[in-house]
C-alpha cells in the first residue's frame, strides 16, 4: 500500500501518522519527494482499514498495490487448484460438463434427463431443488424432495450432483446428499452463508453475482476459503449490462482474467448468460476456446413445458449435437473430455 501525503504536510503530522500505521502491524518507509511525502507500507496490509488512514487530514491518496484477496490469489499459490469429485477432476486438463434441468420437476424426469446427459458425455448432473425466483409466486422448487430425487438419479447413473443452496439451515442436508454445492448469483455476497460453507468439506460452485466485479467475486471466494474450505469453483454466468437482447452479457474476458489472478478453476454457464437456447452452443464454444475448465448447461426433455428457464434449455438432441462440437474444441485445446 502506498500513501501519498498532501504537499506541505508538517513533519510532526507525518511522524504521528507513521506511528499510527506502524501500530497496525506493518512497516512504514518514508520517502520525501519535491512535492509530496510518500509512505510505503510493507507487510500484510490486507487487514488494514483504508478508511481510517483516509480520515487523516494530511492524506492525499491511497494506492493499494496488493489485491485484497490472499488465499484465492495466484501470487500466493502458483499451481492450479485441481478438485476431484467422483471419478473426474475440475481445474486441471479435464473439461467438466455439468448438465441437467433448471429445476428438479419429479423423480422420473430427473432420472431420464440424467441418463440422457450422461450418454451425451456430461460428467455431473445439475438440477435446482431450491429455486431463487424473482417472483414469490413462481415455482420455488421441490426442496428436500428434490434432493431425494437427485439422489435417485445419482444412484441410477453414477453422476455426482450439483445443486443450489439458498440458506444455511440446509447445509447439513446438502453435505449429506450433494457432491458440489452451488451458490447462485443472487447469493454471491451472502457473506454469512459463504462463511458457513467455508466450514464444510464439499466443493462450492460460486456463481458470479449479476453486478459483481471480478474482484468482488474473488473476495466472495476468499470468504469461503478463509474459513478453511479451499475447494471453490468459479462460474461466470453473465453480468448485467445495458444490452437487453440477451438475459445477461457473457463476460468472456473474465475467464483469462480470473485464470491470471487466481489458481481456482473457472467454468461458464452459457444458459443463464444468453437466456436463449440457440445462444447456448456458440457461447459454450467460446468458453472452451477462452480456456474455461468446464460448462454448466440447462437441458430439458420438454423445454416448452419446463417449470423454469425453458426458453434457455437445450433439448436432448441439441445437447448431443453441442457436445460433439465441444469435444472437438476441448481436444484442440489439449483437454481431456
Ligand atoms: C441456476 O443455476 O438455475 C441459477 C438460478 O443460476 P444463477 O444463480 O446464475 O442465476
Ligand atoms: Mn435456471
Amino acid at each position: 500500500m502506498i500513501i501519498m501525503l498532501k504537499p506541505n504536510s508538517t513533519d510532526d503530522k507525518v511522524i504521528h501518522l507513521s506511528e499510527v500505521i506502524s501500530n497496525m502491524g506493518v512497516e512504514v518507509m518514508r520517502s520525501d519527494g519535491t512535492e509530496h511525502t510518500v509512505l510505503h507500507l510493507i507487510g500484510d496490509t490486507l487487514r488494514i482499514d483504508k478508511s481510517i488512514i483516509e480520515a487523516d487530514e494530511i492524506v492525499h491518496k491511497i494506492i493499494r498495490v496488493q489485491e485484497p484477496y490472499k488465499r484465492a490469489n495466484r501470487l500466493f499459490k502458483q499451481e492450479d487448484t485441481i478438485i476431484k469429485v467422483g471419478e473426474h477432476t475440475i481445474g486441471g486438463d479435464e473439461f467438466m460438463v455439468i448438465a441437467g434441468p433448471c429445476s428438479v420437476e419429479g423423480e422420473e424426469e430427473i432420472v431420464a434427463i440424467a441418463k440422457m446427459v450422461k450418454a451425451a458425455g456430461a460428467n455431473y448432473l445439475r438440477g435446482g431443488a431450491f429455486k431463487p425466483r424473482t417472483s414469490p409466486y413462481s415455482f420455488q422448487g421441490l426442496e428436500d424432495e428434490g434432493i431425494k430425487f437427485l439422489q435417485t438419479a445419482k444412484q441410477e447413473t453414477g453422476l455426482p450432483i450439483v445443486t443450489e443452496i439458498l440458506s444455511h439451515d440446509k447445509i447439513q442436508l446438502f453435505v449429506d446428499n450433494v457432491d458440489i454445492i452451488q451458490v447462485g448469483a443472487r447469493n454471491m455476497q451472502n457473506f454469512q452463508l459463504l462463511k458457513e460453507l467455508g466450514k464444510v468439506d464439499k466443493p462450492i460452485l460460486l456463481k458470479r453475482g449479476m453486478v459483481a466485479t471480478i474482484e468482488e467475486w474473488l473476495m466472495s471466494a476468499e470468504y469461503i476459503m478463509s474459513e478453511g474450505n479451499p475447494n471453490v469453483i468459479l462460474c461466470e454466468r453473465g453480468i448485467r449490462t445495458f444490452e437487453n437482447f440477451t438475459r445477461n452479457t457473457l463476460d468472456i474476458s473474465a475467464i483469462p482474467v480470473v485464470k491470471r489472478l487466481s489458481h481456482l478453476p473457472v467454468v461458464v454457464d452459457p444458459s443463464h448468460a444468453g437466456g436463449k437456447w440457440w445462444l447456448v452452443e456458440p457461447l459454450a464454444e467460446c468458453a472452451v476456446v477462452a480456456g474455461a475448465h468446464g460448462i454448466v448447461v440447462e437441458v430439458h426433455a420438454n423445454p416448452e413445458s419446463a417449470w423454469s428457464d425453458g426458453g434457455q434449455s437445450l433439448k436432448p438432441k441439441k445437447f448431443e449435437k453441442m457436445m460433439k462440437e465441444i469435444k472437438i474444441l476441448a481436444k484442440m485445446k489439449g483437454k481431456r473430455i
